[in-house]
């Protein structure tokens, strides 16, 4: 029994994350990023990790892309008609 259990109900997609430097000196370094912070959650993400949920969400955006490509090219042929 923990008073954590509300943060687990919704995950979060950690759609939007902002990198973090340890080093004010690698600041912009795009090897040296310590971590990334969710923007949304404010959860600490690892490189990897943040690879991963972004992935996800470039998942996402691919199937949605290729739904309006698929009507599109429909209205495209629906166009052209009787050819
Ligand atoms: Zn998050």
């Amino acid at each position: 029994m923990g008073t954590d259990q509300q943060t687990m109900d919704k995950p979060c997609p950690h759609g939007s994350t902002a990198p973090h430097w340890d080093n004010a000196q690698d600041f912009g370094k795009h090897d040296l990023i310590s971590y990334y912070i969710c923007e949304a959650c404010g959860a600490h993400l690892s490189p990897e990790e943040r690879e991963r949920a972004t992935a996800v969400a470039a998942e996402g955006v691919r199937i949605d892309d290729s739904l309006r490509k698929t009507t599109e090219e429909m209205l495209e042929g629906e166009k052209r008609g009787d050819v």
